[in-house]
């Protein structure tokens, strides 16, 4: 299978070049050029088959001409080393914990299979990854190629708008893993490494790959925890239609479900939760695409006002908004509407939710019929988001992060300085 750009179809690429590109030389994404479907019968036994062997399955028609069976379940076996448990939340609503990797949120599996993927690909030169984060990705990343031979991380965060637990989680490793504040939004941190993918000259010098979830290497297997999920929940669902919330930031998550969906899964639909970064609820309300100036919510790693992954999502739609909101409805949650969620919810059915995961429920719960049962992605470990869910549940403890010995830069919104940080 081949990779093709989004902004430009003659341009075909293998997998690992789309790996080690990131993004394509026109600035568009990668997408596989075409989606195979996955046979009834897989669906029919898949309750009996492992874990890894379903990996296995839906990923080699991706990656089979770039990586061998021994080194795709090389890479699987150390990607998938933690469970992703549906929990029963109520009669009709379950919570897809994707928290239990090292750094807490669903991005270490992405993370931890586009590192050993590129550790593979890189053949002995130096590859500088740049990563843009609102939270979340800097800790998986950091955590996924930390002491990685020849791969050195830098990350940009915006100063002030991750969590302490967080920040502690990107600056505490060192050696290969290199944080950066920059003082500015994530909007700014995410425009600073489009600009220097689009900079030839850098490109030229430079070995740079990306590791935000517009690289394809940690869109694929982020596929897998929706098989997984309809593995645990088949015999539960019997004639009752399977309904996906997800909490919705760059849309990655969304593109790897649509993208399962299209293989063959049988979600019935997907409900794309936003907070008040809501791009996207707006474009499947009204059509139109307007991407807006983030602001800063409670559910940090959603705060995104420009997804990166939209163009993916138009792309598999071709370019039809009617189309999508076939397969997509959205919803919108606020600051408010969240945290009474997570006490509600604590109140209710006895489970915590983080931010994150508050606002995929909720927007479930708008939307869930009778005939459907309800799984939301429940994408971070609330205790990542302590100091939220304290204002609603004050008695909540989690352990506390020094940060004194942490080490990051700074900087500001400057390509120019950024530029210096990447070449040293
Ligand atoms: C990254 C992240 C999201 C948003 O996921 P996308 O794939 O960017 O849409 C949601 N919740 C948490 C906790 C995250 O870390």
């Amino acid at each position: 299978m081949n990779f093709i750009c989004t902004r430009n179809k003659d341009e075909k690429v293998s997998f690992k070049d789309a790996v080690i590109n990131g993004l394509s030389k026109q600035g568009g994404l990668y997408i596989p050029d075409n989606i195979p479907a996955l046979n009834d019968s897989f669906f029919d036994g898949i309750e009996s088959l492992k874990d890894e062997d379903i990996a296995l399955h839906v990923l080699s028609p991706f990656v089979s001409e770039s990586l061998t069976e021994k080194q795709l379940k090389q890479i699987i076996s150390e990607t998938l080393n933690f469970p992703t448990p549906v929990v029963p939340v109520t009669d009709q609503i379950g919570s897809l914990e994707l928290f239990h990797g090292p750094t807490q949120a669903f991005k270490d599996i992405g993370a931890r299979f586009m590192s050993r993927c590129l550790a593979h690909f890189h053949e002995g030169k130096e590859v500088v990854v740049l990563v843009a984060t609102s939270g979340d990705t800097g800790s998986a990343v950091a955590n996924g190629f930390f002491d990685v031979d020849g791969v050195t991380v830098k990350i940009l965060f915006p100063k002030g708008k991750v969590s302490p637990y967080q920040e502690f989680q990107m600056t505490s490793l060192g050696k290969n893993i290199h944080a950066i504040e920059v003082n500015g939004t994530f909007d700014d941190c995410q425009a600073l490494v489009k600009q220097a993918f689009n900079d030839t000259d850098l490109r030229n010098k430079v070995n740079i790959s990306s590791a935000n979830s517009i690289n394809i290497a940690r869109l694929l297997p982020q596929m897998l925890y929706y098989f997984f999920a309809y593995k645990q929940l088949k015999s539960k669902l019997k004639d009752k239609k399977l309904t996906v919330s997800v909490p919705c930031g760059n849309l990655g998550n969304l593109t790897a479900g649509i993208i399962a969906k299209r293989m063959g899964l049988p979600i019935h639909k997907f409900i794309a939760a936003n907070n008040a970064n809501d791009t996207f609820s707006n474009y499947l309300s009204s059509g139109i695409y307007q991407a807006k100036p983030s602001v800063s919510t409670h559910s940090n790693a959603m705060d995104v006002g420009a997804p990166s992954n939209f163009e993916r999502l138009e792309h598999i739609y071709n370019h039809s908004v009617s189309d999508m909101q076939k397969d997509i409805t959205s919803f919108t949650v606020n600051d408010e509407m969240t945290l009474k969620e997570i006490s509600h919810c604590m109140a209710a059915n006895n489970y915590l939710l983080d931010p994150h995961g508050a606002v995929g429920m909720l927007a479930l719960k708008s939307a869930l019929k009778e005939d459907e049962y309800g799984v939301f992605l429940e994408t971070a470990h609330p205790q990542k988001f302590s100091e939220i869910i304290q204002k609603v549940l004050p008695n909540y403890k989690s352990e506390t992060v020094d940060l004194k010995d942490c080490n990051k830069n700074s900087m500001d919104n400057n390509y120019a300085e950024f530029l210096e940080k990447i070449t040293n």
